[in-house]
């Protein structure tokens, strides 16, 4: 059964078992507390007027016949059943045929003493009371019984308006109970099944829009954690998926090179020294390009692995700074880039792992350099506040766009605007954030697109 009929189900089921039973239970009550009860009043009643018409009449109770004729007499004016019994109880005459239904039998005794009878009968298929009625003469003896019975009318009979008034009042509400079971069942059914859906999409490897977190608290955190689950894996996959585009263009640039290299070695280059020599220091160099990336991705390999641990020493950051930046002030006035630094001596010692931050710091100036173009300039400072010391990488190169300023510390993510540069595989900065975030400090960038950017790395004293 699908889950929506289960909820159907489950709203109706308590009203489909509790209205019979309540009906079953109202009608005994009905029965037993009120109609009986007002069956063997009324019963009385008339008993108490026939016994008032055999008032002066001493005959009837002494003579079948008589008693016969004055039943007949009264035929027309009750409907029960009337019976007159001698005071011994033995039957008189009887206003209607056959057996006594009722099946009640009088307590003389009791009779004798001048107290009246009912005697009421409940079965499942017949209900009735019967009224013994003693009479009484002057002289105080009992000279008769009248015993007046009658059944009790179903109630279904003597009631059916009401009856069926309980009815549609039954079946309004088992329809309307039917139309809320549904309602709520479709409510409840939607955001499950709409989760369903978005999991059995992600399981199939297809892409799934957020589902709408809604309804009550369970499900919007349900869909909650599905949309959550689903961006996860969708970064996940992103991320795979430029790293392989990366990758296939990193290596396929130098490999090509290699290939070519290769073919004209074989074509007879390695004849002629000097091409030879040449070739191979070209080789060579592209594979020392090459190293480079596979660090990147052997660090990133680590990193994903979890063991990033630090080794932390106490350094005093104004005698660490200046040699570390030495190679990197080379290779800027080397292509052509302007560099200033100013490196206070006073920076006080930070608590850090040297190498780890060396690299940090170095892909940073590294971009620096690599995305500004000969004649730019790249400025390293530093200095100290109230409770952070600061390393700032500034450069004049081709800035980063407003959307794009979280998404390049994504790993893999290159910017489409920097192709004209050779980047890397989109991991340097990914890297350096994780050192800086691992030291507790934090990376920001201050770019503005056409101006260049600045990288500040903080760092808690
Ligand atoms: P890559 O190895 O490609 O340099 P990074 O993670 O170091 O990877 O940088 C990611 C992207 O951020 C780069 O591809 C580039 O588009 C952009 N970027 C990084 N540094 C700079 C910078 N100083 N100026 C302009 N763009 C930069």
């Amino acid at each position: 059964m699908s889950l929506r009929g289960r909820f159907i189900l489950s709203h109706i089921l308590p009203v489909l078992l509790i209205m019979p039973l309540l009906g079953v239970v109202l009608i005994y009550l009905l029965e037993t507390q009120v109609l009986l009860q007002s069956l063997s009043n009324n019963l009385t009643q008339q008993a108490v007027i026939i016994g008032a018409l055999t008032n002066g009449r001493p005959d009837i109770w002494s003579n079948d016949e008589e008693a016969s004729a004055f039943l007949t007499q009264l035929r027309n004016q009750v409907q029960s059943d009337v019976v007159l019994l001698a005071p011994s109880g033995d039957e008189l005459a009887a206003s209607q045929d056959g057996p006594d239904e009722a099946n009640a039998t009088p307590d003389i005794q009791s009779l004798t003493n001048g107290r009246r009878q009912v005697v009421i009968t409940y079965q499942l298929d017949e209900q009735s009371a019967t009224i013994f009625l003693p009479v009484i003469d002057v002289n105080n003896q009992l000279v008769g019984i009248v015993q007046v019975s009658d059944e009790l009318q179903s109630v279904a009979n003597s009631f059916s308006p009401l009856a069926r008034f309980v009815l549609l009042v039954m079946g309004t509400g088992l329809l309307l109970s039917v139309l809320i079971g549904l309602l709520l069942a479709v409510r409840l059914e939607k955001p499950i099944d709409a989760v369903a859906t978005a999991v059995s999409d992600i399981a199939n490897g297809r892409r799934i829009s957020a589902i709408p977190e809604t309804g009550s608290r369970e499900t919007k955190e349900m869909a909650h954690s599905v949309n959550v689950l689903a961006a996860r894996l969708q970064e996940l996959e992103d991320t795979r998926q430029r790293l392989l585009a990366n990758m296939v263009h990193e290596l396929a640039r130098p490999l090509g090179a290699l290939k070519a290299a290769v073919n004209v070695l074989r074509e007879g280059a390695s004849d002629d020294p000097a091409l030879r020599a040449e070739l191979l220091e070209g080789m060579d160099n592209t594979i020392s390009h090459m190293e480079p990336l596979l660090e990147d991705l052997a660090r990133l390999h680590g990193q994903i692995l979890g063991n990033l641990t630090f080794n932390l020493q106490e350094i005093p950051l104004g005698e660490w700074l200046p040699p570390l930046l030495l190679p990197w002030r080379a290779a800027a006035q080397e292509k052509g880039v302007i560099w200033h630094s100013d490196l206070p001596a006073s920076l006080p010692a930070v608590c850090l792992d040297p190498d780890r931050m060396a690299q940090a710091v170095g892909n940073l100036v590294s971009n620096a350099i690599k995305y500004t173009a000969v004649g730019g300039s790249v400025t390293v400072l530093a200095g100290e506040s109230a409770n952070e010391v600061w390393i700032e990488v500034a450069d004049t190169g081709p800035g980063i766009d407003q959307d794009e300023q979280e998404r390049i510390f994504e790993p893999f993510y290159r910017s489409n605007r920097q192709r004209r540069f050779p980047q890397g595989l989109g991991l340097g900065l990914t890297i350096a954030k994780e050192i800086v975030v691992g030291h507790n400090g934090r990376l920001s960038l201050d770019s503005t697109p056409g101006r260049g950017s600045t990288f500040t790395i903080y760092l808690p004293k």
